[in-house]
């Protein structure tokens, strides 16, 4: 297989920059991260430009918040009671809870922390944020029959079932 498609198994070595250029996250120092072309598993805008890479192909890639992890939605923050996170340890400013919202389990992120309330904010954590991601293609297989039926990679950089 020599060029990703859908339901190509890509290995990638990447850096994921903010506009400032701080290094929010990367595979460095690790194993490649591995995803299933086609399934969503990555995000949208880096998905649609990986298509037709091959292996040792880089790419700089600047993905705006719509295509990345969204826009920021000022409707996703809520102030919380205090004591609704009784027994919970001392809350602070960057904890991330799973918090249940209308459309299941959510991660919020609490970012302020009053006297009676605590601020919690549902949106991605890089929701709004022009992403900067710097790629090298790894390796390009195809996916098993178990893996298309899974929608995901297994083994090295992908899942790990028990
Ligand atoms: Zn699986």
């Amino acid at each position: 297989m020599s060029n990703i498609a859908k339901d190509s198994v890509v290995l990638i070595h990447y850096t994921l920059k903010n506009n400032a250029g701080e290094v929010l996250d990367s595979s460095s120092g690790s194993d490649p991260l591995a995803y299933l072309h086609g399934h969503g598993n990555i995000i949208p805008g880096l998905e649609s430009q990986l298509a037709g890479k091959a292996v040792g192909d880089k790419l700089v890639a600047k993905i705006a918040p719509a295509d990345g992890y969204g826009e920021h939605d000022p409707q996703m923050i809520q102030e919380v009671p205090k004591e609704a996170f009784q027994g919970a340890p001392e809350i602070t400013v960057g904890m991330q809870f799973q918090a249940q919202g209308p459309d299941g389990a959510q991660m919020v992120t609490v970012t302020a922390v009053g006297d009676e309330a605590v601020t919690v904010d549902g949106n991605h954590p890089l929701a709004g944020e022009e992403l900067n991601f710097d790629v090298e293609v790894v390796e390009i297989r195809a996916a098993s029959a178990e893996e298309l039926s899974h929608g995901h990679v297994h083994g090295p950089g992908g899942h790990h079932h028990d």
